[in-house]
């Protein structure tokens, strides 16, 4: 069944391209998704006015999105917040995985609902020297939890993986053991609850608090620096914390910083998570984000190609979210002009508008300052007569990336690297073209200097 939270993120990244990006934030970023109803999506407005205007100007273009993800919807309701009730009490209908519509939801027979995200699994989670040290401690802790890694804390900079990890150990368990209750919430929502229980001061509301924390056999809290600050839920979370400890319960923390760098947090919270184990997922390289995006375009059944792959790739270097995104900006041009983007130039300028141009800042010395720091070797080196190994290929990719990046004409980069006339130069530029072809290693190498380059 689709989810439809997702289904309009992911409609979203489509309108986000079509409609201008003030219009998109005041018109379209506001609305919310509120159910799917025989050929429909259902979504919620803020006010009279504003449904007038989208119901003029933007349905049609939401409809068309909407369509092309999914073909069985072919329409688009706005409605009033006061119409809400009214239309997910109506008898609901559900879309299908395969995209049919049923009146149903899939069969769930005695089974309990796994909350978790479907698509964040251990299998769709590619592995990489960025993330292994992790992603083993996350199996561990799914394989046997509660007695290794207690607590696992798990840390990283945005969009690198740590929700979908977590998400991961969820479906991993809920399979594995449907009778264990599994608890995710966010920082935020943990916050939020807490807020609500000390305002309405209401004990069966408190005592529901805390059952439902001090009944769960795993405890996730994802992004745990929003605790910092909001101490009465630090201390909240204290007491859950040292319960579910001392009763043998797996918890898993994730957070932006390191432990120590938490340090609004009151320290004897933050030193109960050196109890356990604490794991980083760092940026991953160039090889990692390639296999990532590959992974993620055949979920989508999407074809792309290498040099589509490795532009985005080279575009988006530190947050895998951002990254995705490109590629869904792909996928949706692809499907709306049907002309399928599979060469880096499509690629560029398909995605012109969404990636910053810093070609034009690069000039000859940095590409080759860039090659030599990249082989260890130093300029003189380079520029050399000498026909060593070791200095053949860094000149001929320094020269290779220079054809490809400056609009340098060939003699004066002969003259550059120690008088060498242009035939030599044309001879690189065409070796590393056909290399970067057949030669894995040498087509990452490129990309990682051009990364090098382009991200200084
Ligand atoms: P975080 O919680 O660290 O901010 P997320 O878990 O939300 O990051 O990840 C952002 C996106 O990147 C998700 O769609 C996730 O599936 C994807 N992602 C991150 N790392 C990987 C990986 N190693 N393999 C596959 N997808 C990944
Ligand atoms: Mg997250």
């Amino acid at each position: 069944m689709i989810n439809i939270e997702e289904f309009w993120e992911d409609a979203k990244d489509g309108l986000s391209i079509s409609i201008q990006a003030i219009s998109f934030e005041v018109w379209i970023d506001t609305l919310k998704p509120v159910c799917f109803t025989e050929n429909s999506i259902v979504l919620e407005t803020i006010s009279a006015n504003a449904k007038r205007t989208i119901d003029n100007k933007y349905r049609d273009t939401i409809k068309e999105v909407v369509n092309s993800l999914n073909p069985s919807i072919t329409n688009v309701i706005i409605i009033l917040p006061s119409q809400r009730e009214e239309y997910l009490n109506r008898q609901s209908v559900f879309i299908d995985n395969e995209g049919f519509v049923t009146s149903e939801p899939p069969a769930q027979k005695n089974k309990k609902k796994c909350p978790f995200l479907e698509k964040y699994t251990f299998e769709t989670f590619v592995e990489g020297k960025s993330n292994s040290f992790a992603l083993a401690a996350c199996k561990t802790v799914a394989e046997d939890p509660g007695h290794k890694f207690n607590p696992l804390f798990i840390y990283s900079g945005v969009g690198l993986g740590k929700t979908h990890l977590l998400h991961a150990i969820g479906n991993y368990i809920c399979k594995k053991s449907p009778q264990s209750n599994v608890l995710y919430v966010s920082a935020e929502t943990l916050v939020n609850e807490l807020i609500s229980v000390i305002r309405n001061k209401s004990n069966e509301e408190n005592n529901k608090f805390r059952e439902k924390y001090r009944s769960c056999d795993i405890l996730m809290i994802d992004d745990i620096q929003f605790l910092i600050g909001k101490d009465a839920t630090q201390e909240a979370f204290f007491h859950i914390f040292n319960d579910l400890y001392n009763a043998s319960k797996q918890i898993i923390i994730t957070s932006d910083r390191a432990p120590s760098d938490l340090t609004m947090l009151t320290d004897r919270i933050s030193s109960r998570f050196s109890w356990g184990l604490t794991v980083d997922i760092q940026v991953p390289d160039m090889e990692t984000r390639v296999a990532i995006l590959k992974n993620k375009s055949a979920q989508m059944k999407f074809d792309l190609s290498d040099d589509v792959a490795e532009f985005i790739a080279e575009n988006a270097t530190t947050n895998i979210r951002e990254m995705e995104g490109l590629l869904n900006k792909i996928v949706f041009f692809s499907s709306l002009t049907n002309n399928v983007i599979n060469t880096r130039e499509l690629a560029a300028e398909a995605l012109s508008d969404f990636i910053e141009e810093k070609k034009d800042t690069v000039d000859a010395s940095d590409i080759v300052g860039a090659v030599c720091k990249y082989y260890k070797i130093t300029t003189d080196e380079i520029f050399s007569k000498k026909k060593t190994k070791n200095l053949v290929e860094p000149r001929m990719i320094a020269i290779y990336l220079i054809t490809d990046l400056l609009p340098m004409p060939l003699v004066q980069i002969g003259e550059i690297f120690g008088g060498r006339d242009h035939t030599t130069v044309i001879h690189a530029r065409d070796k590393i073209t056909d290399e970067i072809k057949t030669n894995p290693r040498v087509r990452i190498t490129v990309a990682d200097i051009k990364n090098m380059l382009l991200n200084r």
